[in-house]
């Protein structure tokens, strides 16, 4: 993390791309660029069209205003009910544990969320836990981010320790883009605990392209299946990333031979700064079509939409 690339011009430096030409000052200054060394080696250099580098390079596309683009597209805000603690959908609360992430990606639906008022520390969560103690309707609890792994394993053992307590909740989900952006953060003492722990838990990956999975990454998955934890994917569908039927065949394909569910495709969610990802909802179907052609049932993401005040994600095809 230390090491990562912070500026616009070292990471351009560093891959030979003129940042006159293909990058933004003014878009890193309203979300920042932060990619760490073993993301940043798995793209190619002189390419600025590369599918890894589109995902962290802020672009002057960014700073434009788009009808219908907004900084809380989710209606998060309103899903809040103590600071930290949302619940969207019935049964399932989603604790925000950090608005750290170990990547920027530039087409974050949380780019613009409230950081400044999450709890991040066991006795600021444990409203929250009291929260979730008291609702015996309550099954299911996803920690999210940010990244919940960019927590320390102290803290992390506190709070899955604290909500193991409560005997209703069934399931501990974890959504994380860690173990794909800096594998080495799945150490033995990491797998450890989330094997160790009471709950069924269930981690959620988020891979976008199969360059993502290097051998690195899949040495990780490979430490996280030695655990037993049931592994899914989520991916947003992106222009110019992976809005291609080759594309999202060959990452699904990687995906269910390292043991990991294509989970959802995401239509990307409409926050500011991200227009230029857009894929028409048209161009999403014909794409998740011809993936049922070519891919076992089980390896063909569902793809949804998240709708704000919906019982649950919208699928679109
Ligand atoms: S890792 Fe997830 S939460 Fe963090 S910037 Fe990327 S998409 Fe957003």
């Amino acid at each position: 993390m230390r090491a990562a690339f912070r500026t616009v011009e070292r990471l351009c430096e560093h891959l030979g791309l003129n940042p006159s030409e293909h990058a933004s000052i003014a878009a890193a200054r309203d979300f920042p660029l932060f990619a760490p060394w073993p993301y940043v080696r798995r793209i190619r250099p002189g390419d600025p069209a590369d599918p890894l580098l589109l995902q962290i390079l802020p672009v002057p596309d960014e700073t434009k205003s788009v009808p219908g683009f907004s900084d809380d597209p989710l209606a998060e805000t309103a899903a809040t009910m103590r600071p930290g603690l949302l619940q969207k959908y019935d049964r399932r609360v989603l604790l925000v544990t950090t608005g750290a992430c170990a990547i920027h990606c530039r087409y974050c639906f949380r780019r613009s969320f409230p950081y400044a008022d999450v709890p991040n520390s066991i006795s600021d969560w444990q409203d929250s836990i009291d929260a979730i103690a008291e609702d015996p309707s309550i099954d299911e609890v996803i920690l999210s981010g940010g990244d919940p792994l960019m927590l320390v394993d102290s803290t992390l053992t506190q709070l899955i320790d604290a909500i193991s307590q409560i005997e209703h909740v069934s399931r501990l989900r974890i959504h994380t883009r860690l173990p794909i952006v800096i594998p080495s953060r799945v150490t033995d003492s990491l797998v450890g605990m989330l094997g160790d722990a009471r709950p069924q838990t269930i981690v959620v990956l988020h891979a976008n392209h199969p360059d993502e999975l290097d051998t690195e990454v899949e040495q990780a998955i490979d430490r996280l299946s030695s655990a037993r934890i049931n592994l899914l994917n989520q991916s947003v569908l992106l222009r110019g990333v992976n809005d291609s039927v080759q594309c999202m065949e060959s990452l699904c394909r990687k995906l269910v031979n390292l043991g990991i569910l294509p989970y959802y495709m995401h239509q990307l969610d409409r926050v500011n700064g991200a227009a230029h990802f857009e894929v028409g909802k048209d161009e999403g179907r014909k794409i998740v079509e011809s993936l049922r052609e070519r891919l076992p049932g089980y390896a063909v993401p569902t793809y949804v939409e998240e709708l704000p005040g919906h019982a649950s994600k919208k699928p679109i095809a």
